[in-house]
């Protein structure tokens, strides 16, 4: 009997959770000139030193404006992390957050020729993890990819202006 309650009220703190993920569909910020800037730039840029430089800044803006904590960024010049199955690549990770140090990772190569990743998929990922960041300090959720993720994915990248074409 207890555990049937247990079980109840886990699942409804994850359908509360879910609902709140799902029906928010927007971001709460302002993209600065240098916010615009510093992700035009990231669109040009390549090499994981420039990358890194311009992640932080702009990831500090977009944390400021938001009004929650800055994160730490660690690009690696490495491919992604990657499994095989034979010859066929079965998973790869493009980036990762982790809420409690608040750190996003990113790997600037391709998982399997180890190419630098192309400035639009780099862009993406970045401020995918970002929104991981923005759902758990400022939403104060668990960050799930929700519709309502995606959501607040397109518009973060439709006040950045960035282009929907990849290149
Ligand atoms: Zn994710």
């Amino acid at each position: 009997m207890f555990q049937i309650i247990i079980k109840a009220a886990r699942k409804s703190l994850r359908d509360v959770n879910y609902s709140r993920s799902n029906s928010i569909s927007s971001v709460k910020i302002k993209a600065s000139e240098l916010a615009l800037k510093l992700s035009s730039d990231i669109l040009t840029s390549s090499e994981a030193e420039s990358r890194q430089q311009l992640s932080e800044a702009l990831l500090d803006e977009l944390s400021d404006s938001a009004g929650i904590d800055v994160v730490e960024v660690a690009i690696a010049d490495q491919n992604q992390i990657h499994r095989r199955k034979g010859t066929r690549i079965i998973m790869k990770k493009y980036g990762s957050y982790q809420p409690s140090s608040r750190t996003i990772k990113i790997s600037n190569r391709t998982a399997a020729r180890g190419q630098i990743l192309a400035p639009k998929s780099f862009l993406d990922t970045l401020l995918h993890e970002w929104v991981h960041h923005y759902d758990t300090y400022k939403l104060k959720i668990n960050s799930i990819h929700s519709k309502g993720f995606y959501e607040r994915l397109n518009d973060l990248k439709s006040k950045l202006q960035i282009p929907k074409k990849s290149n």
